[in-house]
């Protein structure tokens, strides 16, 4: 209560002090929101859902794991720097305000709500590293407005990984093959899972976790990525 009356008070004299400005466009705002509307208008415009089916990962090596993969962007700069703000620079607001902008669309699928939601994880070194895992930004919104149970415990990376952003798809797949496992498999048995990760690109990643899944009993799993790169070339993309 007294924390909101200072915010009242000091927030007119910091933003006159130092106005707030958009962190993807870098437009001055009259009052601090995540992103200022113009980009918002932008970002609305941008979405595009898209469903991929097993075969836009024919690239990947051996059984695809997912029912469905669903995707609401295409990479464009402004949500490059919205997944980037909220991956490097922990603007978790910014994470939430995504999510509130995706649930028209999301509700808009019509999907039956699975029993639990999932972010792909970080291993726990890299958590360590970053301090936060961005894609549990994103599930934790999710099932904040949802009301879908969120799991952040069951699915773990065994794994400590090399980044992928350099690597072409046959090493993106050797990268991440049995990095994943669920941790209890009694907790899985028969269970619909989402699995939420911020940029899915050859599909390696989720599709691996997909499979720790699978293996442990889920009866479905649904890949929810904010973005896909439009052609997903194995050959040429990063
Ligand atoms: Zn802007």
């Amino acid at each position: 209560m007294i924390t909101q009356f200072l915010h009242q008070l000091i927030d007119p004299v910091l933003d006159f002090i130092y106005p707030p400005v958009c962190p993807v466009c870098g437009e001055m705002m009259e009052t601090y929101v995540p992103v200022c509307h113009g980009c918002q208008l932008l970002m609305k415009n941008q979405i595009n859902i898209r469903h991929h089916q097993s075969g836009d990962f024919n690239h990947l090596d051996g059984p695809f794991f997912l029912n469905d993969v669903i995707t609401f962007w295409q990479y464009s700069p402004k949500i490059e720097t919205c997944i980037h703000l909220v991956k490097y620079q922990s603007r978790k607001k910014l994470g939430d305000f995504i999510v509130r902008m995706l649930n028209e669309s999301i509700q808009s699928l019509h999907l039956p709500y699975p029993d639990t939601i999932m972010p792909v994880p970080l291993h726990p070194r890299r958590f360590r590293e970053r301090g936060y895992n961005q894609s549990q930004i994103y599930a934790g919104a999710i099932s904040r407005i949802t009301g879908i149970e969120l799991n952040n415990r069951l699915l773990k990376r065994i794994r400590y990984t090399q980044t992928q952003t350099r690597l072409s798809a046959e090493a993106r797949q050797a990268n991440v093959r049995d990095a994943f496992t669920i941790k209890r498999f009694s907790h899985m048995q028969n269970r619909a899972v989402w699995l939420i990760d911020d940029v899915i690109t050859s599909g390696a990643t989720i599709n691996s976790c997909a499979k720790a899944c699978r293996d442990a009993g889920a009866s479905s799993v649904i890949g929810i990525g904010l973005s896909r790169p439009q052609l997903y070339d194995p050959a040429i993309s990063p």
